[in-house]
C-alpha cells in the first residue's frame, strides 16, 4: 500500500459524499411528495424514509472519520521508518474503530440534511394544512409566507424562476443553485467577495456553506409552474 494510492481511496471516498447528499435530498424530496398527497397520515412511510436517511447520515459520518484517521496515520507514518507503513492499514482501522465509536445517534439527527428533512416535511404539512383550511392556519413561518408571493420564485440572479432555489441562512434571500454556486466560484477564482445580488442587502459576503438547497420552496415552484400551464 502506498501513500498515493490511499490518497486516491479518499478523493473518491469524498466524492461518493457528493452523491450521498444529493441521495439525501431525493429522500426528503419524496417525502413531501407522500405529505402532499397524503399529509401526515402515513407516517410508517414518512419514518422508513427517516430511517434511510438517518442511514446516508451514517455513511456519511463513516467516511468523514475514515477521512480522518486516514490523514492522522499517514502524518504520523511520514515521521517515521519506511517499515511503518506495513502497519497503516491496521493503524487507520484502529483509529477509525475508535471515532466511530464516538459517534451517537443524537449526532447522526445533527446532520444538516437531516434536520433539513424534518424541517421540510414539518413546514410542508403546517402549508398545505393552510391552503387546505386558509382561515384556520396557525401563524405560519415567516418564509412561507414570504415564499407565497410569486415574485419570490425569481432568482436575482438570472432574472428567471428558480429550479433548485437555495436560501442563504444569514440573510434568507434565494439564488438559484446552478447561478449562485458559479457566481461564488468566479469571483473566489478572482480573490473578490460576492455580495449578496438581492436589492437591498447589507450582506455582502455570501459563502457557500451559508447556502442550503430548499425542497420546499423547490416544490412550490413546481406545483406553480403546473398551475399555471392549466391555466
Ligand atoms: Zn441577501
Amino acid at each position: 500500500m502506498s501513500l498515493s494510492s490511499v490518497q486516491s481511496t479518499v478523493s473518491t471516498l469524498k466524492s461518493c459524499q457528493t452523491d450521498i447528499g444529493a441521495c439525501m435530498d431525493m429522500i426528503s424530496d419524496v417525502a413531501l411528495g407522500i405529505v402532499e398527497a397524503q399529509g401526515m397520515d402515513n407516517s410508517s412511510a414518512l419514518k422508513k424514509l427517516e430511517d434511510m436517511i438517518l442511514e446516508c447520515s451514517r455513511l456519511d459520518r463513516e467516511i468523514n472519520c475514515f477521512v480522518e484517521s486516514v490523514d492522522e496515520m499517514t502524518a504520523q507514518v511520514r515521521q517515521e521508518p519506511p517499515e511503518a507503513m506495513v502497519h497503516l492499514r491496521d493503524s487507520v482501522k484502529g483509529r477509525f474503530t475508535e471515532l466511530m465509536s464516538g459517534v451517537s445517534d443524537t449526532d447522526l439527527q445533527r446532520h444538516s440534511k437531516v434536520v433539513a428533512f424534518k424541517d421540510s416535511v414539518r413546514k410542508y404539512a403546517m402549508q398545505a394544512g393552510q391552503t387546505a383550511d386558509e382561515n384556520e392556519g396557525e401563524e405560519l413561518d415567516e418564509d412561507i409566507a414570504v415564499t407565497q408571493s410569486q415574485t419570490n420564485f425569481i432568482c436575482p440572479l438570472t432574472q428567471v424562476e428558480m429550479v433548485n432555489p437555495m436560501k442563504n441562512k444569514i440573510c434568507n434571500h434565494y439564488y438559484d443553485q446552478g447561478a449562485v454556486l458559479e457566481m461564488i466560484k468566479v469571483k473566489h477564482k478572482n480573490k473578490k467577495t460576492f455580495r449578496c445580488p438581492k436589492v437591498g442587502c447589507d450582506n455582502t459576503d455570501v459563502q457557500q456553506s451559508d447556502l442550503e438547497l430548499d425542497l420546499v420552496m423547490k416544490r412550490m415552484i413546481q406545483n406553480h409552474k403546473r398551475q399555471s400551464k392549466k391555466t
